[in-house]
């Protein structure tokens, strides 16, 4: 989410890219987004808590409101409550030009779900591309709505996406197949 009213402008700016001085920021988002893939879900989100990179583009990154998971295991229901509550902890500010990431723990001896993890991931993944937004001025795919604009980006690039995150960004028609 976003709390400003930029709109990025559609634009097939993937190829324009290529030799944009964002690519490093680009890269390395995209380097997560690998670890990703690769169900590394945790390095995945310590690289995105990382500010070094974002800093040099004038992007800060801000620790959000946290949740911590006190007992185990946690019912299907309340998974997505937890997903819930971190995205709305996360935030790019636009004005601030600042990445808000609502961190997720658990207490000694509780287990955290892969599955959570995996949405915690693609959460990060999403508020650092509406700073590539931000950075290129445009939309990252043809898509006019910045929240879509994300989601086809990540299914683009290979990203797997979890349901919650699907159903939460209505990317269901996106997807040739419909997600288990
Ligand atoms: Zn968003």
């Amino acid at each position: 989410m976003t709390d400003g009213p930029f709109k990025p402008t559609p634009q097939s700016a993937a190829k324009d890219r290529e030799k944009s001085p964002f690519s490093r920021y680009e890269n390395y988002v995209l380097s997560a987004g690998k670890m990703v893939a690769e169900g590394r879900y945790q390095d995945a989100i310590r690289s995105l808590q990382d500010p070094e990179i974002p800093r040099r583009f004038g992007i800060g990154i801000r620790e959000g409101r946290g949740l911590r998971l006190l007992s185990k295991p946690p019912s299907h229901e309340k998974l997505r409550g937890i997903r819930t509550r971190i995205a709305l902890s996360s935030w790019f500010h636009i004005e601030q030009r600042e990445i808000e990431l609502g961190e997720l723990s658990a207490s000694p001896g509780v287990e955290v779900p892969e599955e959570l993890w995996h949405d915690v991931a693609l959460i990060y993944l999403h508020e650092w591309l509406h700073g590539l937004q931000l950075l290129t001025g445009g939309s990252l795919t043809d898509q006019a709505d910045d929240e879509i604009d994300i989601g086809i980006y990540l299914i683009n690039h290979g990203i797997p996406l979890t349901v919650n995150y699907i159903e939460m960004d209505g990317l269901e028609k996106f997807l040739d197949v419909k997600p288990e």
